[in-house]
């Protein structure tokens, strides 16, 4: 492969080795290399005086040696060099480990530039292996240096190199191309590809850098805005959707419920049955907080739905979460004569051979299930609603595969993801969105307590008093990112110490994303039925199960762990009667984790949880992470560059109005850029 496509294996400084630690990073080609971009900067231009240094502090002084090099040997195989050096304000030393290289380096009465890390100590003032530069080069100071993110393995300097090679190769084979049509270049100032990305790697100053990264974040963004607009017109601008009878009223099988609606539901069901009746395909995501009552809402749709003589498709992302809705579907549909099926991997061969005759055949009204439903075999006498729960698990493809099972069927896609609104409104630009903004009356507020290790004891006595009252517990792990292995053990490990040490005299069980879909639902099902007291588990509790005599949940090492998720975790408790609580434990003096268990302590609001999470972590952390199902940014930051994406948006409107499918010849840059980073990746 040649230009951009080229393997990273043929760039200069890098061979087999290093290409496969360059893997790791998600770098495969010349491109790749050049688009990971440095998650910081040390600013190594300017120079302080020696006088002025602070303990702890890296800086680059410029100073003149004052004596030869020393050499001292502590151990057999360990020799400290020492040089002192001086400006006009004072005396510095340089110290290094083991760098007999180093030896005879510096001549004494010549100036050199030094960068490292100070230490000053009773007003002695130290810097630790230094790197450095004659007053002539610069290599390794006098400007500005990027941070990458690394693996193990890989150095700065490494990469640093890699990166000036794969820069250089690309500008002299003039590979970089022009993403943005000069039209919106000019008026929105911004710089091409071309200087943009080698600047944002190696700037000259902080302004440089500033100026290029606003071109990187402008055109990630618009790219983004374009996809979902393009996205949105391809579910409607296609023939005609289904307009659902009038006849039908939601209100037949409302009144039946055990409960009443709040005001939220009821506002998004009209929402919904304007959408349903209207001929145009709906296309809406439903937004609510944890136990804002979503189900219900889907299931007065797909009710509507059915009573117009069309079949409905509800998707959830667990065996766990699909079960769950089949029993509060049959608990309310059943008497209507509405028959409902449970499709999941564990169903036998041959009881799945039958139930897809009889979906084929038009027996079965509503289909829930999980990925089991995309496989092609699941065919469907007249689809008309699809329905799927905590979307961000499905991809745009998935939900593709679903729809086209039906003639345009209307689509409600539900999430439980907290997402601000203004973000909501501008992420999810290719969906319509109703939000339920009210939790139904009588909900007890979950009380929230952030512990440290010295309140164990207590935390574990409070515990037992809620399982002697006949409550359950959830205990969640923290969050090892390597692997799925290494989560089961982690696992594996606390739930035995809470069997034989803490918890003896009561029933723990585990669950884990190794174990088998058919051992995961059994404990699952044990857990619901009361015959376990406390479940240790990862994250894959997460999602919607509802057990009503769970009260406490406690997450270990909650600090590892975003607020938007522990708010999902906290979700889990307070679905009964009982008063609930939520334990998270801690492990950490830094300021900003303090600040963010206080945020969780203060609201059961996922909004405001939602909003605090972006202003604290910045939207990388934020939307980085897989399961929003939001497309990672290099560059661009949802909530500092919330006034970049406003304008884009604005832009990206004026566009669509005025070429939606990008065919005038000005926007051929980019419906190529969007078809190459988009659209068979885009997970919404
Ligand atoms: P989520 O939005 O998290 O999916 P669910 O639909 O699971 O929430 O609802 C949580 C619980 O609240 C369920 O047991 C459901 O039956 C109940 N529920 C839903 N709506 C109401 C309401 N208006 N009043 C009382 N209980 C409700
Ligand atoms: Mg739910």
């Amino acid at each position: 492969m040649q230009g951009l496509e080229r393997e990273i294996q043929y760039v200069k400084g890098v061979g087999e080795a290093r290409a496969k630690l360059l893997n790791k990073l998600d770098i495969f080609t010349l491109e790749d290399l050049i688009t990971y971009y440095p998650r910081d900067y040390e600013d190594r231009s300017k120079p302080k005086l020696i006088a002025s240094l602070q303990d702890g502090e890296e800086a680059l002084i410029e100073a003149t040696v004052v004596s030869k090099m020393t050499e001292a040997r502590i151990r057999r195989n360990m020799a400290i060099y020492k040089l002192v050096v001086r400006d006009e304000s004072g005396t510095c030393v340089l110290t290094w480990f083991n760098q007999s290289y180093l030896k005879g380096r510096f001549a004494v009465g010549e100036k050199y530039k030094f960068y490292g890390k100070v230490s000053v100590k009773y007003g002695k003032v130290e810097m630790n292996s230094p790197v450095y530069d004659s007053e002539k080069t610069n290599k390794n100071t006098g400007k500005i240096i990027p941070l990458y993110p690394l693996t193990y393995g890989l150095a700065q300097t490494t990469i640093r190199q890699v990166m000036e090679n794969g820069i250089k190769l690309a500008k002299e084979e003039n590979l970089i191309e022009e993403s943005l049509p000069d039209y919106i270049r000019d008026k929105y100032k911004l710089e091409s590809m071309k200087e943009a990305i080698p600047k944002v790697h190696f700037p000259a100053d902080f302004n440089e850098y500033e100026k290029a990264r606003y071109t990187l974040a402008f055109e990630e963004l618009l790219t983004m805005q374009l996809a979902l607009i393009s996205l949105k017109n391809k579910y409607t601008n296609e023939e005609k959707g289904i307009a659902f009878s009038k006849d039908v009223k939601m209100s037949e099988v409302i009144n039946t419920l055990p409960f009443k609606l709040t005001r939220a539901q009821l506002k998004v069901l009209e929402e919904i049955d304007n959408d349903m009746e209207s001929e145009k395909s709906m296309n809406r995501l439903l937004q609510g907080d944890v136990g804002s009552g979503k189900t219900v809402v889907a299931m007065i749709a797909a009710y509507k739905a059915v009573k117009c003589g069309y079949q409905c498709a509800i998707m959830a992302p667990t065996a766990i979460l699909a079960s769950q809705h089949l029993e509060s579907f049959e608990g309310i549909l059943k008497e209507f004569g509405i028959r409902c099926e449970l499709l999941i991997g564990s169903v036998t061969k041959k009881k799945k051979e039958e139930m897809l005759e009889r979906l084929k055949n038009g027996e079965i009204d509503i289909l829930i299930g999980t990925h089991a439903l995309l496989e092609e075999n699941v065919v469907f006498k007249n689809l008309g609603l699809v329905v799927t729960d905590e979307q961000h698990r499905f991809g745009v493809r998935q939900r593709g595969v679903i729809t086209s099972k039906g003639k345009n069927p209307d689509v409600l896609v539900m999430t439980a993801t907290p997402i601000p609104r203004t973000l909501a409104l501008i992420l999810y630009g290719d969906l319509d969105i109703s939000i339920i903004d009210e939790l139904p009356p009588n909900r007890k507020v979950i009380e929230t307590y952030a512990v440290t290790k010295n309140m164990e004891q207590r935390v574990n006595n409070f515990v037992k008093k809620q399982i002697d009252e006949g409550r359950q517990v959830y205990v969640v792990c923290p969050l090892v990112e390597e692997t799925e292995e290494i989560n089961a053990k982690a696992v594996t490990e606390l739930a035995e110490e809470y069997k034989t040490k803490i918890f003896p005299e009561y029933r723990v069980e585990f669950l884990h994303g190794k174990m088998r879909p058919k051992e995961k639902d059994a404990i699952m099902q044990e857990f619901k039925n009361g015959n376990i007291d406390i479940l240790v588990s990862t994250t894959v509790i997460e999602v919607g199960v509802n057990v009503p005599n769970a009260s406490i949940m406690i997450v270990e090492n909650a600090e590892r762990f975003g607020l938007a998720q522990l708010h999902q975790l906290r979700g889990r408790v307070g679905r009964g009667e009982y008063q609930s609580y939520c334990i998270l434990k801690y492990n950490s003096n830094s300021d900003v984790v303090r600040e963010r268990m206080k945020i969780m302590q203060s609201t059961n609001d996922g909004f405001i949880v939602a909003q605090k999470d972006l202003e604290l972590r910045g939207s990388g952390e934020f939307f980085g992470t897989r399961q929003h199902g939001i497309p990672e940014f290099k560059v661009a930051n949802l909530f500092e560059d919330m006034r970049i994406l406003k304008g884009v948006q604005v832009l990206a409107m004026q566009i669509e109005a005025e070429d939606p499918k990008l065919e005038l010849e000005k926007n051929k840059p980019l419906k190529k850029l969007i078809d190459k980073k988009f659209m068979n990746r885009i997970e919404i």
